[in-house]
């Protein structure tokens, strides 16, 4: 263990360009001065997309495309070099971009030549970004007279195979972090390690999901005991909404973590949603705060809060379909079926965001994400072929033409009327409710509209609340 230990997590906006990684060096400075620091970097902002598109194009066999891509990359990196390096520093760091590029790119030769993107190969190829910018980050904060190396996570997060969306093995990952950055802690160097990525315990590359970095950092701090976790980011802290969405969202001084993951788990891109479970045990409070205006107080996200003032917050999700199951007559078990295509959408992962049932019309209907729209459909009309071929079921229907909407707090428990103002408050906006479930917890109340009207119906429900800026 190393006492006063503080996991510092930087996203893609706070290393996104020359002047924000010196900046993010300069934060990591200041905190060494007070603590033994860990870095977890993401890649820059809007690498892992590039990346995932250059793979796409390998496997479509457009090899023009895909090299561009890869030039484009190596350029992007290549600058950042020249502008925050001098010319004896730049030699090794120019080698260490274009080592990183020429193993990306014999990845994609795989698929270009395969036609097809293998996932373990894309997790491999995707973590590039974060290897890129660890290197730049710990090669800086050595010219600044700071003992820092740069580590691929894959030697330290251990996770099981599932590609793409890994789960961390804690024991494993605990020992690997014992032997390879605990020793790098102690002797006074900063570990700057790759956000987003791990590897199964037997070398196989795995990512942990779409902006995972905040997890790889929450799972660090968990198995190194901690004392802290910050997680840099481009605003000011966990709003009381999207600000994209709704222009007057507050800044919330502070969050549990029930509702952090409640946020994270409805559409707050703030965070990954995973990112409190492994810091629950062990009680270790996070800090999200504004790389771009370091000296504001930011959030601070705890085990528990003193006082829960009812909603705290609105979020939203955009990219969700509704699949409807009914039963022709009562001949149908509604429970039994209900299992059944439960158990057919765990069986391929897919996660059911909410579920609402009608008991007299024997029917049903699920939330999904969008993208893993197909893989339910899939397994779902083939967990239920006989009975739909045979006419029991009528065809199963996808509305994608929806959005969630979620109202978190823990102070709602014991609100009276509460959900009826939020439906009130929609219905005066001549939008839609389409479904709607509240959990036994009380701590989100989860509404789908129409996608169309969603942002309109985030920003009634937020001022129904008073939980603008202005009002604050
Ligand atoms: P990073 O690259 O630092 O991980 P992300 O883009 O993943 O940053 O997350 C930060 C973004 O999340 C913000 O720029 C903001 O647009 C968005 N966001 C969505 N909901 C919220 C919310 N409730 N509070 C704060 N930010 C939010
Ligand atoms: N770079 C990864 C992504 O864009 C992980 C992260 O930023 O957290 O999804
Ligand atoms: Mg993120």
């Amino acid at each position: 263990m190393i006492p006063g230990l503080l996991v510092m997590k930087f996203g893609g906006t706070s290393v996104g360009a020359a002047d924000r990684i010196s900046a993010a060096a300069d934060l990591i400075v200041q905190a060494r001065q007070d603590h033994p620091v860990l870095a977890v970097v993401s890649a820059m902002a809007k690498v892992t997309d590039t990346l995932l598109e250059t793979m796409r194009r390998a496997e479509a066999g457009d090899l023009a495309g895909m090299e561009n891509n890869i030039r484009q990359l190596e350029q992007r990196h290549l600058e950042v070099c020249g502008v925050l390096f001098d010319s004896e520093q730049q030699p090794p760091l120019i080698q260490g971009v274009h080592k990183l590029l020429k193993e990306f790119d014999r990845i994609c030769q795989g698929m270009l030549m395969l036609g097809e993107k293998p996932p373990r190969s894309v997790d491999e190829g995707v973590a590039t970004g974060e290897k890129l910018t660890a290197l730049l980050v710990a090669k800086l904060l050595e010219t600044r007279g700071i003992p820092a190396a740069a580590v691929d996570a894959s030697r330290v997060i251990v996770t099981d195979a599932t590609f793409g969306n890994a789960s961390p093995i804690l024991d494993k990952t605990r020992r690997r972090a014992e032997e390879v950055l605990l020793p790098q802690l102690q002797s006074g160097v900063v570990p700057v390690v790759t956000g987003f990525n791990g590897a199964t315990a037997d070398g196989r590359p795995t990512t942990l999901g779409r902006g995972g970095s905040d997890f790889s950092a929450s799972i660090l701090a968990s198995v190194l005991d901690a004392e802290q976790l910050w997680i840099w980011t481009d605003v000011d802290g966990i709003m009381t909404a999207d600000p994209d969405v709704v222009p007057d969202a507050a800044v919330l001084d502070e969050v549990s973590y029930n509702e952090a993951a409640e946020l994270a788990y409805n559409g707050a891109k703030v965070l990954h949603p995973r990112t409190l479970a492994p810091l629950i045990e062990k009680q270790i409070p996070v800090w999200s705060k504004n790389s771009f205006a370091p000296d504001k107080p930011g959030t601070r996200i705890v085990p528990q809060i003193r006082e829960a003032p009812g909603v705290r917050a609105i979020t939203s999700l955009a990219r969700v379909a509704l699949i409807t199951i009914e039963a022709v007559n009562a001949s149908m078990q509604g429970a039994q079926l209900m299992a059944r295509a439960l158990d057919a959408l765990a069986r391929v992962n897919v996660e059911v965001l909410l579920l609402s049932r009608s008991s007299y019309r024997q029917n049903f209907c699920m939330l999904v994400r969008s993208e893993e729209l197909e893989m339910a459909m899939e397994s779902l009309e083939s967990a239920l072929a006989i009975e739909l071929a045979h006419g029991y079921l009528y065809p199963i229907a996808v509305d994608e033409s929806v959005g969630l909407l979620a109202i978190v707090g823990e102070g709602m428990r014991g609100t009276p009327g509460l959900a009826g103002r939020m439906f009130t408050a929609i219905s005066r906006e001549g939008i839609n409710i389409i479904a709607i479930a509240q959990g036994s917890s009380e701590l989100t109340i989860a509404i789908v509209v129409e996608r169309e009207k969603l942002a309109k119906a985030v920003r009634a429900v937020h001022a129904e609340c008073g939980l603008g800026e202005r009002r604050r």
